[in-house]
């Protein structure tokens, strides 16, 4: 299975972007980040072969419900209640549909919440006006986790079955929220996949990262391959083993 994201993002894009609105598949409050909630969009421009979230985001067709920005606010503000001050958008690519996307945080964040985009980076990568646009919300309360396919642009194929050069496009999203204006560490930082990974790649993926910023490498949040029964199907399908992978139930604290 080979494809091209770019491609992929067009074909998404029609099936779950309308204007201002965006297709979503449901809206939960959990546990990561301390207590947030999340909005999970509809449609991916990867095909990642440990996905977590394939059933509802590969196929666009899937039950949802296409919202504006205010309607997702207004969702995700009384999932909230009083005690959640944290909102993000997970479950697809949050940056398809990029004006929707800049509405809701704009809402999320003039009404004091923290908002926190989950990102493969493609998109970012290859627009510096998406970056650009994101930085606006510099020191107000924006996280970007740019999501990082593997260690190396081998590791990203094998992963993805996107081509290589895509991994390198990835680290550009990271490159150019920086040079936007974001600050590393606290609004823009990578979670990498290292389910698959060798030490030999880890230090490269390191090197390539001091390369953007010194400070980049230490920011690092890793990411592994958590085993609820429709991610070991896939993998099963993929063909594809993790070296280190987590029972959901027994995910370390230091990950959640
Ligand atoms: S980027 Fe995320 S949502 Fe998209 S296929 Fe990969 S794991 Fe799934």
């Amino acid at each position: 299975m080979t494809y091209d994201p770019l491609m992929l993002t067009n074909i998404v894009e029609r099936e779950t972007v309308r204007g201002y609105k965006r297709k979503y598949f449901r809206f939960r409050r959990d546990r990561w980040y301390g207590g947030i909630v999340t909005g999970d969009v509809v449609g991916c421009n990867l095909r990642c072969k440990f996905c977590w979230a394939w059933r509802f985001t590969w196929n666009t067709r899937v039950r949802g419900k296409m919202l504006t920005p205010q309607e997702a606010f207004h969702i995700m503000k009384k999932k909230a209640g009083s005690r959640i001050k944290k909102m993000r958008l997970s479950g697809g690519e949050p940056t398809i549909g990029f004006n929707h996307l800049i509405r809701l945080i704009e809402l999320s964040i003039n009404a004091g919440y923290h908002f926190v985009i989950e990102t493969n980076g493609i998109l970012i990568g290859l627009n510096y006006s998406y970056a650009r646009e994101i930085s606006k919300f510099h020191g107000q309360g924006i996280e970007v986790r740019v999501s990082i396919k593997g260690t190396s642009p081998e590791e990203f194929t094998r992963l993805t079955g996107a081509p290589r050069e895509y991994w390198f496009t990835q680290l550009r999203a990271l490159e150019n929220l920086i040079e936007a204006g974001l600050s590393v560490g606290d609004e823009v930082y990578p979670a990498v996949m290292l389910s698959f990974s060798t030490k030999k790649n880890v230090l490269y993926l390191k090197e390539k990262l001091r390369e953007i910023d010194e400070n980049l490498p230490e920011y690092i949040d890793p990411e592994y391959v958590i085993l609820y029964p429709h991610v070991e199907y896939l993998l099963k399908v993929m063909k594809l083993k993790p070296k280190i992978a987590y029972r959901p139930d027994n995910v370390p604290e230091e990950l959640i």
